[in-house]
Formats: C-alpha cells, sequence, structure tokens
C-alpha cells in the first residue's frame, strides 16, 4: 500500500461532514457519510511528490506556492473551487516551494503561484500567477481535452491529433 500516511480534514460539499482524506491512495476518496465523492485536496513536498501526484491515477493539478506570496492566497481558494467542481476528475496537490527545494529547481519554478497539470506523471500544462475560476476551469478541462484527443489518436493509428491552435 501507501508509504505516505499522511491526511488532510476534507469538508463534504454535499451535506456537510469532515473526513479524513489521505494523501495518497487507489480510487477516489467519498464521504463517509453521503457517499458523494469528495473532492481530494493533498500536501506533498520532494519526498512524497512521486507518490501523491505522479503515481496518481486522476489528473493531478499542482499548485507551486509559498506563505509569502499574495497571489498564491488568492488562487489557493480558486483552485480547490474547482477541484470540488471536478471531484473525482482531478486531485489538487499543493506544494510549499520553500520547502521543497529538489521540486523547485527540477520543474524551474520562477514565480510563484506556478500551476502544472500532471497527467499519470507527465506534465502537460503549466502557467505562472493567479487566475479567476472561469481561466482556471478551462485551462484545466482544455488540457484534458487534449490528451483525450492525443490518446484517441494513438488508438487510431498513430496519425496524432489536430495541432491545437493556441490563439
Ligand atoms: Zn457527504
Amino acid at each position: 500500500m501507501s508509504a505516505v500516511d499522511a491526511t488532510r480534514v476534507i469538508r463534504c460539499p454535499n451535506c456537510g461532514r469532515k473526513n479524513r482524506v489521505p494523501a495518497a491512495a487507489s480510487g477516489r476518496p467519498r464521504c463517509a457519510n453521503c457517499h458523494q465523492t469528495l473532492p481530494w485536496i493533498a500536501d506533498a513536498l520532494d519526498d512524497t511528490f512521486a507518490e501523491i501526484a505522479e503515481q496518481a491515477d486522476l489528473p493531478v493539478i499542482v499548485d507551486m506556492w509559498a506563505t509569502w506570496c499574495g497571489p498564491c492566497r488568492m488562487v489557493s481558494p480558486v483552485l480547490e473551487e474547482l477541484a470540488a467542481e471536478r471531484a473525482g476528475e482531478v486531485k489538487l496537490v499543493k506544494v510549499d516551494v520553500d520547502r521543497a527545494p529538489l521540486l523547485s529547481s527540477r520543474f524551474t519554478v520562477q514565480a510563484v503561484p506556478t500551476l502544472m497539470i500532471i497527467d499519470h506523471g507527465e506534465v502537460i500544462a503549466r502557467q505562472a500567477g493567479a487566475a479567476p475560476v472561469a481561466v482556471l476551469r478551462r485551462w484545466f478541462d482544455d488540457a484534458m481535452l487534449r490528451q483525450r484527443r492525443a490518446r484517441k489518436g494513438a488508438r487510431d493509428g498513430g496519425e496524432g491529433g489536430t495541432p491545437h491552435d493556441r490563439s
């Protein structure tokens, strides 16, 4: 099973029950009371990132943040809102860059917040700076759409997806 035993208390958006949700687990966390899929939010550092983010079996939004960063405090609830909207489809993993020097250098984080989408260990999108929920929702959904198209292209005989229009 998991070497990571960290948990986080997450309030069920449906019934209000507080659930203790493991940072790394298979499947999707569900509310112990009403059985709704819960938003999945976890904290990771250098030694736990691989298991919590890269080995997750669902897409991960990584929030590289810092305690002293104003925009990080703005984007944090926005990301939590998105994690609640897309419960069961995404995991939100928060990394305090000051406590994760290896990750900061590996992902060349030059500004906080830096946001990344990781799908099965692969970084498929990244952006620096805070943004409103509508922008981040679209950023996430577009990245997922590109992934689905790329997978479909690979399955259909290697023709690849259509080039993505970045305009
Ligand atoms: Zn519930």
